[in-house]
């Protein structure tokens, strides 16, 4: 891996904490594998909690000389920081496909996006405006202020090692907060990477820390008793997010959550075919089916079913699996063979309640963790993917006939992070978009993500929103402060 890198020293094999490059005291250390190939590409410290709590405490104290700067001060580290990484953007983008395995123009793509994150934050640092508001009594002068909420820890999965760090991490930084961040144990080497880079871009020592970890429950209860931590955020599946929401409650600590989604994508009579179809390769295939914004569920009327199905085909069989360093490469392996087997269970459950197989279908013939790209038809509610998210490349066809009725299906689940569907109708465009419990909507349209906008869920979809001028808030108490003059 660092013959081909540009910068081979962005493959940390220490771990950053307390501003210090370390080993874990133990001397413990764990594999770091790419999942194309199945072989082993680095070892990275296996820290423990007492390692954790040094790096809180150093946060803690690094955030209040960082806070007491002006903001444009911190605004020109962040900003040099999303310098950096732009300048290295190819480094990051190969170091994330050999952990990750996605292809690596979209590695290229989510650096680009991780990094925008930084560059709005480090512009939002500047206008965390407060208000002031008519006293209450001839006497009384009253005014609002925000200010930082303190130590802030992080949380983060393996599908974007990157960007779920940078939305994290950025605005925290920029509102004056210390970080310390748990990635996946999956993914570290991209946190590391860009750890280094922050740490270049004149990020202070002990403001920022990376805990590289195999046990992940012992670093989540370890983050939510030390008592200087003040804010949680977190990004992976619903049943975590609700462990750490009960370990949080015990101090109170505030609690950002990104937890898993159910998507429907719904393609109506009046919806421009191609659109749909290109739409829906996009939402449903990046990054191999494993976002929590890809499309879980396609509902088609029954006018163009039949119609957008063959497009659809003919859009999948030309997709291109493979190792995702290799040129041309759209479809990259699953992460770990566990999600092989959440592939196969809601095909094979599929399958018995009768949907039919229109492409794909079986274990890809590269072996390891290649599956191949799976349509099926005749999905009903019946299944398991109709109420459980398959992070992987199966997409399953449900037909509707009325518009009701298919809203009342999208709804009918306890997620609600995003939805997507394709009309031209601009009565129904409205109404549908307003009927849709989603904390996202794309309409004619199956990419949504973006740092100007705010990402986020309703329902057992998560708290809180990352990107746009909210994302801030998160990262931020208000004071109001009244003064009898
Ligand atoms: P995914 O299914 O996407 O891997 P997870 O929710 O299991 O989602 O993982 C997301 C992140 O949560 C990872 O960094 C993982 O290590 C971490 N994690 C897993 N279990 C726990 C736990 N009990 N407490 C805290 N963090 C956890």
């Amino acid at each position: 891996l660092k013959s081909m890198l540009a910068r081979p020293d962005l493959v940390c094999e220490d771990t950053l904490v307390a501003g210090a490059w370390v080993q874990a005291a133990s001397g413990n250390t764990f594999d770091i594998t790419n999942p194309a190939r199945g072989d082993v590409i680095a070892k990275v410290p296996d820290l423990s909690v007492d390692e954790v709590a040094q790096a809180i405490a150093a946060a803690d104290d690094a955030r209040k000389p960082w806070a007491a700067l002006a903001a444009k001060e911190r605004s020109n580290v962040l900003r040099k920081w999303f310098d950096l990484m732009m300048k290295h953007q190819e480094d990051l983008a190969i170091i994330m496909t050999a952990e990750q395995g996605k292809p690596l123009a979209e590695a290229r793509g989510e650096i680009a996006y991780g990094a925008s994150f930084v560059e709005w934050f480090a512009e939002e640092a500047k206008r965390i405006y407060g208000e002031t508001i008519p006293g209450h009594m001839p006497d009384k002068r009253i005014t609002v202020i925000k200010q930082p909420i303190g130590v802030a820890v992080g949380i983060t999965p393996w599908n974007f090692p990157n960007a779920m760090i940078a939305r994290k991490v950025a605005p925290a930084l920029a509102a004056g907060c210390g970080f310390v961040i748990k990635p996946s144990e999956l993914t570290p080497l991209s946190a590391l990477a860009m750890a280094k880079l922050a740490q270049e871009a004149g990020v202070p020592d002990g403001l920022f820390s990376v805990i590289t970890s195999s046990d992940a429950a012992a670093v989540g209860k370890a983050f939510c008793e030390h008592p200087a931590v003040r804010k949680l955020t977190f990004t992976g599946s619903t049943q975590v997010g609700r462990i750490l929401l009960a370990q949080a409650a015990d101090q109170v600590i505030k609690c950002s959550m990104e937890l898993g989604g159910n998507a429907p994508f719904i393609v109506f009579d009046d919806a421009d075919l191609d659109a749909a179809v290109e739409g829906a390769i996009a939402c449903k295939f990046r990054n191999n089916g494993q976002t929590c914004v890809c499309a879980n569920r396609i509902y088609v009327q029954a006018g163009v079913y039949d119609a957008f199905a063959a497009k659809f085909k003919t859009a999948v069989e030309a997709l291109k699996i493979g190792d995702g360093m290799s040129d041309g490469t759209t479809l990259g392996p699953l992460i770990e063979p566990k999600a092989v087997t959440k592939v196969q269970s809601h095909l094979e459950d599929a399958l018995s309640k009768g949907a039919e197989i229109l492409t794909g279908g079986k274990p890809h013939d590269l072996g390891g963790q290649f599956f191949e790209p799976t349509i099926v038809t005749n999905a009903t509610k019946e299944m398991l993917v109709s109420t459980d998210e398959t992070f992987g490349p199966f997409a399953p066809l449900f037909k509707f006939d009325d518009t009701d009725d298919v809203i009342a299906q999208a709804n009918d689940t306890i997620f609600g992070l995003a939805c997507y569907f394709y009309a031209s109708d601009l009565s129904r465009v409205t109404k549908v978009a307003e009927a849709l419990e989603y904390g996202i909507v794309g309409v004619n349209t199956g990419i949504i993500s973006t740092e100007v906008a705010p990402f986020g869920g309703v329902k057992q979809s998560g708290l809180g929103r990352e990107g746009s001028s909210h994302g801030i808030e998160d990262y931020l108490e208000m004071k109001y402060i009244c003064t009898s003059v």
